[in-house]
């Protein structure tokens, strides 16, 4: 993956690059673009406690710049058959981007002939906007950030501020347009212990599989200014295991059409990571996995960190109530 170009302009898109994705079981070239907006609407009303992407929006954002950013974006883009557009909160939202560029991007897709894929709030995501949308390009891939399907954890460790039940309506209408819907599961949220977040995003998997055809695991980073950096720093939080990131994709891969994991920061302490010794072969494992779905790429040679993690895995089950990472008072192993 080339890396993210990173602007401060309000013509220039926050970041695009290219990646591979597996589309209708060919593997295909696919853009991304994130798009600079005003921001996501639930940021202004206590924003999710892991996210941090609010970090690129800015009131100044005119509907003019968001059409410049995706002219520039996707003039570098050359030849590819999909495209992901994210902005810091919901596509479908016209308070983020109005609906004359909505409709700008829709038809550039369309005369392209790319798939479009965008993200949306499930607020949003209504039969009206739907229509008006695949009225104007068929080929769309929405993705809607369900995170868990427990709504306690959605309400107390996420404040995502909406319910599973809100899900389950955006998904059903959007597959009652003929249109496909990609799920995004969070690993281990705040206030979880680690083998909580496992079992968490493991039945998470299970349930929006049935309504997917792309479930998206993703395992928390620490992003700036979130509450999960302010809990990060005072050592009560830590990014999951990537034994746990596997472990979850290989208890549900049979279950899914389609299961992806590209763990953002993988292998650094902001993102999940294991001992640094094994974080590289593991991380390679699951991108193959994710571009191929072949299960025999998704696997790794025991780490004597594992030992750790499982440790750290009893451990928290006895202490319970807490989520202090465990590993900063282990002392260095000595071998
Ligand atoms: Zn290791």
């Amino acid at each position: 993956m080339a890396k993210p170009r990173k602007k401060k302009d309000s013509g220039t898109a926050a970041a695009v690059w290219k990646e591979r994705e597996l589309l209708d079981g060919k593997l295909v070239d696919a853009g991304v673009v994130i798009l600079r907006t005003t921001g996501c609407s639930h940021f202004h009303e206590g924003a999710c406690s892991m996210c941090g992407y609010n970090i690129e929006s800015s009131i100044d954002i005119k509907p003019e710049d968001i059409r410049k950013q995706f002219d520039k974006a996707v003039a570098t883009l050359g030849d590819i058959r999909f495209l992901k557009v994210y902005t810091s909160g919901s596509f479908l939202d016209q308070r983020e981007i109005p609906r004359e560029i909505v409709n700008h991007i829709l038809q550039h897709c369309k005369k392209m002939g790319w798939r479009l894929l965008f993200e949306s709030r499930p607020e949003y995501v209504t039969d009206a906007r739907l229509d008006e949308v695949k009225g104007i390009h068929e080929d769309l891939e929405i993705a809607l950030g369900l995170e868990s399907a427990n709504d306690r954890v959605l309400a107390y460790s996420i404040n995502k501020g909406f319910t599973v039940a809100n899900y389950v309506r955006a998904a059903e209408a959007i597959e009652g347009h003929g249109a496909a819907t990609r799920t995004y599961v969070l690993l281990k949220p705040p206030f979880l212990t680690e083998w909580e977040a496992v079992k968490d995003a493991a039945a998470t998997i299970r349930f929006a599989a049935t309504k997917s055809a792309t479930v998206s695991l993703n395992p928390v980073n620490i992003q700036r200014g979130t509450l999960v950096e302010k809990l990060w720093r005072n050592w009560a939080y830590r990014p999951p295991w990537l034994w746990s990131v596997l472990d979850v994709m290989r208890s549900t891969k049979d279950d899914c059409a389609k299961l992806i994991c590209d763990p953002t920061g993988g292998g650094s302490e902001r993102g999940a990571h294991n001992c640094g010794e094994c974080d590289g072969v593991i991380l390679d494992s699951i991108r193959a996995f994710s571009t191929s779905q072949d299960a025999s790429k998704l696997g790794s040679p025991d780490c004597k960190c594992k030992d750790i993690w499982r440790t750290i895995i009893d451990v928290e089950g006895f202490v319970s109530g807490g989520t202090v990472d465990l590993q900063r008072f282990f002392r260095p192993q000595r071998t």
